[in-house]
């Protein structure tokens, strides 16, 4: 049984006061709610990781937006922060091959696997992003690319507990388009598939597959009932605790 996992994507948003205002917001939903059938995770900016991971947090995992692809933890990347560096500030999961790393940082297939490895030898669990931009779906390109992802982006030491998969439409992201149910349904049975011949039937089955992209409130309950859909990760609607808390309780 895969447990659902609804996850909070901030991107570069928050100052202190605002971010520790909603993540301590989040925490308190989590602590009141107690034991829970699903895993909330939010993913601040790498300014707010330490601090947030700082509060009490009892219930709410928190993870990075990304890790940097160094072959080594500690030396000569400026400006980079390693794998090994997020999980001692306390962070549980990183994200990486977001669509807007791979466009805007020029980030391919192979960067990503190597973050998503040094994600799992540091001992974080590893969110990998893939997702077909609307030129790709209008040609009917779609699950090639994402097949193509998945080969280029999974690492070999991937398992169902160490490595989580994102399937979210460039095309989707923030603009408040999101594909049929059908569509969804369609993407991530091929996702699965991908991943059975890659790792094995029995680690693909216990792996998540995320959807993302214009998730909120009201279309969570519809797109987190679809086959092969494990949950959530989210952007603009992670920033209102109302909204984001919404769609955590739409599977509790
Ligand atoms: C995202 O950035 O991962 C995302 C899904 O954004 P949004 O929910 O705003 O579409």
């Amino acid at each position: 049984m895969r447990q659902k996992l609804i996850a909070g994507n901030w991107k570069m948003n928050c100052l202190k006061a605002d971010g520790l205002a909603l993540a301590k917001a989040v925490a308190e939903k989590t602590a009141t709610a107690g034991d829970m059938p699903i895993e909330v995770l939010i993913c601040p900016p790498m300014s707010l990781l330490g601090l947030v991971c700082d509060l009490p947090h009892a219930g709410l995992k928190i993870g990075s937006e990304d890790v940097a692809e160094a072959p080594k933890s500690f030396g000569a990347f400026t400006g980079d922060v390693s794998a090994e560096m997020v999980k001692d500030l306390g962070a549980d999961y990183a994200i990486v091959g977001h669509s807007e790393r791979r466009t805007l940082h020029g980030e391919t297939d192979a960067v990503v696997k190597t973050k998503a490895e040094n994600a799992i030898k540091a001992g974080l669990r590893a969110i990998i992003c893939i997702g077909e931009t609307e030129a790709e779906r209008d040609e009917g390109r779609a699950l090639d690319v994402v097949a193509t992802q998945i080969k280029g982006s999974v690492p070999a030491i991937a398992t169902a507990e160490n490595c989580v998969i994102a399937y979210e439409p460039v095309w989707a992201i923030g603009t408040g388009k999101t594909p049929t149910v059908a569509d969804v349904a369609e993407v991530h049975a091929a996702i699965r598939q991908e991943l059975t011949d890659l790792l094995g039937a029995d680690i693909a089955n216990g792996m998540r597959v995320l959807y993302g992209g214009s998730v909120k409130p009201s279309n969570a309950k519809e797109l987190l009932a679809v086959d092969n859909v494990d949950g959530a990760l989210i952007g603009g609607a992670s920033l209102k605790v109302e909204d984001f808390w919404a769609i955590a309780e739409s599977q509790l």
